[in-house]
């Protein structure tokens, strides 16, 4: 794979407004290295012992962002440097990032993950338990909502997969309109970025289609 390539020719086609973490998980650092030398900044990993280990060995100035399922008992380990956590779906979870960033005498950026797709599987919280989070995040002075974040169905459907996004956008503009400043939309994969593009995200988080098919 050609990653700083990769990279390069995805930038070239993105709107200026719309942010890219390069999700790098499973990934090697011989590979991260390989992106950052392309300039790219921003990575996202979805498990937080891999995360703090690349940490560790990567330029400090990485902003590592937190983008799978948060289990509340491993906030303290990337409370000291993580730049976003994109995955918050419970109150018991931001009360803990809360209490962990207070630790480390610093306010962490979080994203409502918003449970937007028709598979069960898939984590988030429902419209009412978000305008409750929010309310809940007001009273916690170490931690900011910065955004929302969700995934759509996995599905050839492109119609639907549009259907979700538009609606993760309509929430977003809503908590705007009641004046909670919030800057980040983040969705969009490799699979549907553009999609999410159109209707609004203004982040998205890419994997394969920069570094390749993952090895689990
Ligand atoms: C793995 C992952 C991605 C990236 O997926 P690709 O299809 O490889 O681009 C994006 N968001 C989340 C939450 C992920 O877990």
């Amino acid at each position: 794979m050609e990653i700083g390539k990769n990279i390069t020719s995805l930038l070239e086609g993105l709107p200026s407004k719309v942010e890219l973490v390069a999700v790098s998980k499973t990934k090697s650092s011989e590979e991260i290295l390989e992106a950052y030398n392309a300039g790219q900044r921003k990575f996202g990993e979805n498990k937080i012992q891999d995360m703090t280990r690349k940490y560790e060995i990567l330029p400090k100035d990485i902003q590592w962002h937190m983008i799978g399922h948060v289990q509340s008992n491993k906030v303290k380990y990337m409370a000291p440097y993580v730049s976003l956590i994109h995955g918050v779906d419970s109150l018991k979870l931001l009360k803990e990032i809360n209490k962990q960033a207070q630790k480390n005498n610093r306010i962490i950026d979080c994203l409502l993950q918003i449970h937007i797709a028709k598979e069960e599987s898939k984590f988030g919280l429902s419209v009412r338990e978000s305008q409750q989070a929010i309310k809940i995040a007001k009273e916690l002075p170490h931690l900011r909502i910065k955004g929302l974040m969700g995934m759509a169905t996995f599905t050839d459907d492109q119609k639907q997969i549009e259907r979700e996004f538009a609606g993760l956008k309509s929430l977003y503009d809503q908590f705007i309109e009641q004046k909670i400043p919030l800057e980040v939309l983040s969705m969009g994969m490799s699979g549907d970025f553009l999609i999410a593009i159109e209707q609004g995200s203004n982040m998205i988080r890419v994997g394969s289609k920069i570094f390749g098919p993952r090895n689990y």
